[in-house]
């Protein structure tokens, strides 16, 4: 089952993605970690994307294109995967469809008020990548990961000037893949206003399973 995630940010594709995970047993591959990753590594990659990503902007599509490209290739993509945060353009989603045949598509249905509220008071294990959030799903200890021990801290693109970039944005360039795939019958739509167990169960009716 090859899946992805599209939604705005914060909607909470990379939660629901842990638990996708487990049900299905397939890979999460979020371009964002992975960018990430890159930064922290202080990798060509990381350097030339830093200031993009900070400023809540895209990175290029060719550079996000080779990157898939090349992580769909491995092994462990056998049986399925759920990519997170990939494609984010039509271009991206043009490109996908030359290398990967996707079966569905989740759209992840959230309004603006949900999305600020969330990415407001997202909190991010450094190590795992883990979400918390400051109010509704605080870490037992302040500033420590519950599952891996690792510091838990704010992303850079979670401060209020690029949380409104990244929203603009969404609309912008990846709305659009809504219509895209819908178009083809791909797409399921599940209601991500509610917490993350209901949620779950959202995403479980959408699939029939
Ligand atoms: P969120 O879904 O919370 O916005 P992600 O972790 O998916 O965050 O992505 C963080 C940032 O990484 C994006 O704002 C963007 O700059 C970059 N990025 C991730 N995926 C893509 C993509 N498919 N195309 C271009 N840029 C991307
Ligand atoms: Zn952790």
């Amino acid at each position: 089952m090859n899946l992805i995630f599209l939604g705005p940010p914060g909607a909470g594709k990379g939660t629901l993605a842990v638990k996708a995970v487990e049900i299905l047993g397939v890979p999460q591959i979020s371009t964002g970690s992975i960018f990430r990753t890159a930064i922290a590594d202080k990798t060509p990659l990381g350097l030339k994307v830093k200031a993009i990503i900070d400023a809540g902007k895209l990175v290029d599509d060719e550079t996000t294109i080779a990157l898939v490209k090349e992580r769909l290739i491995k092994d462990d993509v056998k049986n399925g995967y759920i990519l997170d945060g990939f494609p984010r353009t039509i271009p991206q989603a043009e490109a996908l469809a030359g290398f990967s045949k996707v079966d569905k598509v989740i759209n992840f249905d959230i309004p603006d008020s949900g999305v600020l509220e969330r990415l407001g008071g997202r909190r991010v294990c450094r190590k795992c990548g883990f979400n918390f959030h400051a109010i509704f799903n605080k870490p037992k200890q302040e500033g420590v990961c519950d599952h891996c021990g690792g510091e838990v801290y704010i992303r850079d693109d979670d401060k209020p000037e690029a949380v409104q970039k990244r929203l603009e944005v969404y609309r912008a360039q990846t709305a659009p893949l809504i219509d895209y795939y819908r178009g083809k019958g791909l797409l399921l739509d599940i209601d991500a206003k509610p917490m993350v167990d209901q949620i779950v169960i959202n995403f479980k009716k959408a699939m029939g399973i």
